[in-house]
């Protein structure tokens, strides 16, 4: 189902409990303020999601109520797990669903990591 972008950070939503190690993830990168791990339903060869540490329910939230460094950090956390996973001169896609509209299931900011295939001139 999803979310209200608007209701408070929930620290029982299922991010949390990741960042937490109440559940398991297939982690790619973690540093201090990001971590980034395989998404559990992938929709291409490479799906990833890339999460700050911090607890932010939405793009919106974390533009919003973020500092310049989590911004920063967070910018350049996906940046650098892209380029780990080798996928600048391939390309990829980035994503991320805020509120009703957009489906946002999951209210703890993430963005979807797309590639290994062709994706198209658009996702929908
Ligand atoms: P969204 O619709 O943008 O909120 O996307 C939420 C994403 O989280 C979906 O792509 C789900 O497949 C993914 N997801 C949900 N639970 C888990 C989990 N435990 N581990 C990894 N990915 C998950």
């Amino acid at each position: 189902m999803p979310i209200d972008p608007t209701l408070p950070y929930d620290d029982q939503n299922i991010f949390a409990k990741i960042l937490r190690g109440e559940i398991p993830c297939k982690k790619v990168h973690e540093d201090d303020h990001v971590l980034a791990f395989h998404d559990i339903n992938p929709q291409a060869p490479t799906h990833v999601l890339v999460i700050p540490k911090a607890p932010f329910v939405s793009w919106d939230d974390f533009s919003a109520r973020g500092t310049d460094e989590q911004i920063a950090a967070f910018v350049r956390g996906v940046g650098e797990v892209a380029r780990m996973l080798g996928l600048v001169a391939p390309g990829y896609r980035l994503l991320a669903n805020v509120g009703l509209d957009a489906h946002q299931e999951v209210p703890h900011l993430h963005v979807h990591l797309f590639a290994g295939r062709k994706l198209g001139p658009m996702l929908m």
